[in-house]
């Protein structure tokens, strides 16, 4: 009832073309206990990859970034869109031409167009780098003023009477999210990476999937809706994804690219994950640089 709907809609793809390397940390593993405990129909709390978890008392999860970046923010360039990158030059070129010149990069680009954006690549490593997969995400954030009811923090959803795979209630999850009497409500729905997305229509589909989920009141309208396209959003784990992505990353890495991050590395990370990855890739850069070998 859950399981399989629910990766269909999500993965938007067939689930028979998946590997399940993406499951190690987001899937629970029960224990038998579990299992009979489940058969009894006793409930279990405090299962899954977020039984707890820290949140910024305000701010939102932006504070996160600003308080990592108040100490660098006079050293880091941002909106910068870097679009060709010579390896063997060691010159990284953003869109308006303007050249960087780096011992070593390290990159959070999304892997495949790393490699596009590469001006010297083996043929190899560019139909590896071609072939990989993703989903991207329409999420669209709303602003509810006397909401009719809110589920908890987040609700996945299986049915396909809905759109969207998820909604979540960033005000039940923080007071400061929202003004008294309000919720900061989010849905988010997914896409094949080539798909072309209606947003207007997307949109309402949203918002008439909550009034039906009995979050907004019938008739109302969200007082603020804030869409955000991501993409990509999800790695899709098909049989090809490891070898593909080994192959791509090795390659540049042996050029003094270090490829970091969810999309850099092209993998199910969460924000934990990317972070620990960026410090991770940082310290192979100094060593690459000092000629240490690892
Ligand atoms: C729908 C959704 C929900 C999620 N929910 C959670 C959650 O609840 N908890 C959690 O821990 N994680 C969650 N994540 C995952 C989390 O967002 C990521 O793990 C995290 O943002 C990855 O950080 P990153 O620095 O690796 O990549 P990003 O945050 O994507 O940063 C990469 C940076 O590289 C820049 N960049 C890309 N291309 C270029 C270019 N050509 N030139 C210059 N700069 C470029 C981008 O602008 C961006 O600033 C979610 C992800 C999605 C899609």
């Amino acid at each position: 009832e859950f399981f399989f709907p629910y990766n269909r809609k999500m993965w938007r793809t067939s689930l028979r073309g998946m590997g399940y390397g993406w499951t190690s940390w987001s899937v629970p593993v029960p224990t038998i206990a579990d299992l009979l405990a489940g058969a009894r129909g006793e409930p279990r709390t405090g299962l899954g990859y977020n039984p707890s978890f820290l949140y910024p008392r305000s701010g939102g999860i932006g504070a996160l970034v600003s308080a990592l970046s108040s100490g660098v923010r006079d050293r880091v360039r941002t909106a910068t869109r870097i679009s060709r990158i010579d390896l063997r030059k060691k010159v990284a070129w953003s869109a308006g031409e303007e050249a960087f010149h780096f011992d070593a990069v390290i990159s959070t680009i999304p892997l495949p167009e790393m490699a596009r954006s590469c001006v010297i690549l083996p043929s190899g490593v560019r139909a590896a780098a071609s072939a990989l997969r993703w989903v991207k995400v329409l999420c669209v954030n709303l602003a509810v003023r006397d909401p009719a009811a809110t589920h908890g923090h987040w609700v996945y959803v299986p049915e396909r009477t809905y759109p969207f795979f998820r909604a979540g209630f960033l005000s039940n999850v923080s007071a400061a999210a929202a003004p008294n009497g309000c919720a900061s409500v989010f849905v988010e729905t997914s896409f094949p990476s080539g798909a072309r997305v209606n947003v207007g229509m997307e949109v309402h589909q949203a918002t008439d999937g909550l009034r039906r989920m009995g979050v907004l009141r019938p008739g109302r309208k969200p007082d603020i809706v804030e869409p955000v396209l991501l993409d990509p959003a999800y790695v899709v784990f098909d049989h090809a994804r490891d070898a593909a992505v080994g192959r791509v990353r090795e390659h540049l890495r042996g050029k003094g690219a270090f490829t970091a991050g969810r999309y850099g590395a092209w993998d199910y990370y969460g924000m934990e994950a990317s972070m620990a990855d960026g410090i991770r890739a940082a310290r192979d850069a100094i060593r690459k640089v000092r000629g240490i070998s690892a």
